[in-house]
């Protein structure tokens, strides 16, 4: 007889690389939220979003930005008296909605994300005027000139490649790093 994966459970396998203990375990204390240095900026605080997660609420989860604009400085899980890996949550869970197709379509982080693991299977290597494009256009034209401006200004002082630049054994890396990450072929 198949078995139904649980939203939750789903979340646990998609953490299952990183370690740390299962949301269940959260004793919801707050501290997440607390030392979260962007909670201010979330729809929903971590703390709540790990009980939604726990109580199986797949489609409000999948709602919020909150994980969108996590910073990923871990302070949330180093402060987790249950040892939560919850920056690791953060990612897992875009992710998730990155796998599964279900963001809101104004976001920017998606296909940053999307734009940011290509070119590190086409190079090894992050190549920033490319991951520019993911959200240049979408800025208004005084922030086009500005970031612009910006980024010649960096090329000129060599703090930004013009050309990108490839890892050696390429080839190598490619092989090891599609058998992780299920983008397909380029
Ligand atoms: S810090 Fe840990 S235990 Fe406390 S609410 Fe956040 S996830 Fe739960
Ligand atoms: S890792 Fe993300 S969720 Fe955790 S404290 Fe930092 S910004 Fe907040």
């Amino acid at each position: 007889m198949a078995t139904t994966v649980t939203f939750s459970r789903e979340i646990a396998n998609l953490l299952h690389a990183a370690g740390g203990e299962p949301v269940s375990s959260c004793m919801q204390c707050g501290t997440c939220s607390g030392t979260c240095p962007v909670s201010d900026f979330m729809d929903v605080r971590p703390q709540r979003l790990i009980r939604m997660i726990d109580a199986g609420l797949k489609d409000q989860v999948m709602a919020t930005r909150s994980f969108w604009y996590c910073a990923s400085c871990y302070q949330c899980t180093v402060r987790c008296p249950r040892g939560i890996d919850i920056a690791e949550l953060m990612y897992g869970l875009k992710r998730y909605t990155i796998w599964k197709k279900q963001y809101p379509e104004d976001l920017i982080g998606p296909a940053f994300s999307e734009t940011f693991v290509k070119n590190i299977v086409r190079t090894g290597r992050s190549y920033e005027p490319v991951l520019a494009t993911s959200y240049f256009f979408t800025l208004g034209l005084k922030e086009m000139l500005q970031e612009a401006q910006g980024a010649t200004m960096l090329m000129l002082k060599g703090r930004l490649p013009v050309l990108p630049a490839r890892i050696k054994r390429l080839e190598n890396f490619k092989r090891m790093i599609k058998r992780i990450i299920p983008i397909g072929d380029e």
